[in-house]
């Protein structure tokens, strides 16, 4: 089960450079084990290119190593408090996506100017507030979580599952470490539409409430209908 859990993260993680995703070393990917509340992560500083599947490195919700040999990512304390806070997250993904990055330098959240946003993100991609010195100093990683938590205190996490560090980039989850990488890669293509679409119109303004709505749920409410229909269990 667990070993199953680190292939996962380590196929998720080997993603990111493949999709242009990352550069170097930067990024990672974690999943998350609900019954056994643990954290699969990739190691600090691997090049993707020797990423192999035993140095994912197996973490507790105290941070504190459990399977693995190597550092696990400095970004663990993050991933940590967005497992706290989130409930149904079972992966998260961070990078520095170049559009994405972009808004999370202009301190700007990604609104949401057509369909491929809604499907994804059931309105903008909230941005943090900036961490104060204090947050700095002291527990830098894990404050970043945290004002992740807070930022989504009035919003589903599970229905925008992308949020911005002012700053800094963007975190992105899902169910698994999967479709968190998917999440991002989405993310990042949004991002880069609406700086286009901003460029050709300073002014544009959001896709209307109505059509959001009936995009994202279509997709992912519950009477969702996108995509073919489940056969039923005893078919
Ligand atoms: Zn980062």
């Amino acid at each position: 089960m667990l070993a199953n859990l680190k292939e996962k993260v380590w196929k998720a993680n080997l993603e990111l450079p493949k999709r242009n995703l990352v550069s170097l070393s930067f990024g990672n990917v974690s999943g998350f084990d609900p019954g056994r509340r643990l954290v699969a992560i990739k190691p600090s500083g691997v090049p993707y290119e020797k990423l192999k599947p035993q140095d994912i490195v197996l973490v507790d919700l105290e941070g504190r190593i459990v399977e693995g040999r190597l550092m696990p990512s400095t970004d663990t304390p993050t991933h940590i408090e967005i497992y706290r806070a989130f409930q149904g997250v079972g992966g998260i993904c961070h990078a520095h996506s170049e559009f994405a990055t972009i808004f999370a330098q202009a301190r700007k959240p990604i609104p949401c100017l057509g369909t491929t946003h809604a499907d994804q993100f059931n309105g903008p991609v909230p941005v943090t507030r900036q961490l104060t010195p204090t947050e700095v100093r002291g527990d830098y990683e894990r404050n970043t979580g945290k004002i992740i938590a807070k930022r989504f205190s009035r919003i589903e996490p599970l229905h925008i599952p992308a949020v911005l560090v002012a700053g800094h980039g963007p975190f992105t989850w899902g169910k698994d470490p999967d479709e968190a990488v998917g999440t991002a890669l989405i993310l990042e293509q949004v991002a880069r539409m609406a700086m286009g679409t901003l460029f050709l119109n300073r002014r544009q303004e959001a896709l209307p409430t109505y059509i959001l709505r009936r995009h994202h749920e279509r997709k992912h409410g519950p009477g969702a209908y996108y995509g073919q229909k489940k056969e039923k269990e005893n078919d």
